[in-house]
């Protein structure tokens, strides 16, 4: 074989990984929202079968990754996906695949559209460069939050606002009994007493009423930003309530020109570490010019999550 010269760095960034043996990488798949037609998965299957380990590797951001790939099939590789079926997914410094849970289409606690949502978002900022270091987003159906959206650079939960038809209600005390954040009891007239300060937008209070008393009168999302994992972990801090589904990607989009601009100079460093550098009011204020119904008036910083091991005994 020709000596190749291979540019490892343009590669992981067009998501083919280097492994430790000689001429051999992962490639990275993009699936966002972590679901696929099993037409495809069985073409995945195929192909790792033809030119892989005869395994594949789910990442935990819900990619499905083959192994064991020969760069020299790289070009018959990408042919046998299917350009148009499976795209190989990026890495480095751009926005990735977005991540989702099942959302409402079969989830009981679903409040939101998240797989659509993942799919928009990876359609129209999916490879957007940052400049600085990786951007990912995350969709997360209810407050349950089981895809950890809150530790992701923009996190994004599904939330319903409740409000009480007193009218029709028949004082049975369910809604109170399961409202596990104690925003709701039950008054001396016999009617549920909303709490709003305590209430995290869940809906089950919504679900469990026999009557349907309680009413949704706002859905969307709540969005957290400034989450990371890794070495120096944050958990992202609320910013915006009740973001409409159908103004998300503009949201990120906006918040992507602020850390852009922002960390000009910075060097490999997330947005979390920025708003802790630039506080959260810069990030607010620039939010509220474009979207002044759903950011909140103040959020408190990205919360640090100490890694620090306790001194061993020597
Ligand atoms: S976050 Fe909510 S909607 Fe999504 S999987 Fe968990 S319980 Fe279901
Ligand atoms: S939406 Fe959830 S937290 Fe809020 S009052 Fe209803 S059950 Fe309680
Ligand atoms: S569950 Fe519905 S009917 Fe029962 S107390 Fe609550 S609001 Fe009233």
């Amino acid at each position: 074989m020709a000596d190749v010269k291979i540019d490892l760095k343009n590669l992981k960034a067009g998501g083919f990984i280097k492994e430790r043996g000689k001429d051999l990488f992962t490639v990275r798949l993009r699936v966002p929202g972590g679901r696929m037609s099993v037409e495809r998965l069985s073409r995945i299957a195929r192909v790792a079968q033809k030119y892989g380990k005869g395994f594949v590797h789910l990442s935990v951001r819900q990619s499905i990754e083959l192994i064991n790939i020969n760069f020299a099939d790289f070009d018959a590789v990408v042919a046998e996906l299917g350009e148009d079926q499976q795209k190989v997914a990026s890495c480095g410094a751009r926005v990735r695949v977005p991540t989702a849970c099942g959302g409402c289409e079969y989830n009981p606690n679903g409040l939101v559209d998240t797989q659509q949502s993942a799919l928009e978002v990876d359609e129209k900022l999916f490879g957007t460069v940052t400049g600085h270091h990786k951007f990912k987003v995350g969709f997360a159906g209810c407050p349950f939050d089981c895809p950890k959206s809150a530790t992701n650079d923009v996190g994004l939960q599904g939330a319903v606002w409740p409000e009480l038809d007193a009218e029709e209600c028949i004082s049975c005390g369910l809604c109170a009994k399961s409202c596990t954040e104690g925003a709701l009891s039950m008054g001396e007239d016999g009617r549920p007493v909303f709490g709003a300060e305590k209430c995290i937008y869940c809906g089950d209070c919504i679900k469990v009423c026999p009557t349907g008393a309680w009413k949704t009168v706002k859905r969307g999302y709540s969005v957290r930003i400034g989450g990371k994992w890794g070495r120096r972990p944050l958990v992202g801090t609320l910013y915006a309530t009740f973001l409409p589904e159908d103004r998300v990607v503009d949201f990120i989009g906006s918040v992507l020109a602020w850390y852009v601009e922002k960390a000009e100079g910075a060097g490999r460093v997330r947005i979390g570490d920025i708003i802790l550098r630039e506080g959260s009011d810069s990030l607010l204020d620039h939010l509220r010019k474009d979207f002044p119904e759903y950011v909140l008036d103040r959020t408190i910083l990205p919360q640090i999550i100490d890694t620090q091991l306790p001194l061993q005994k020597q």
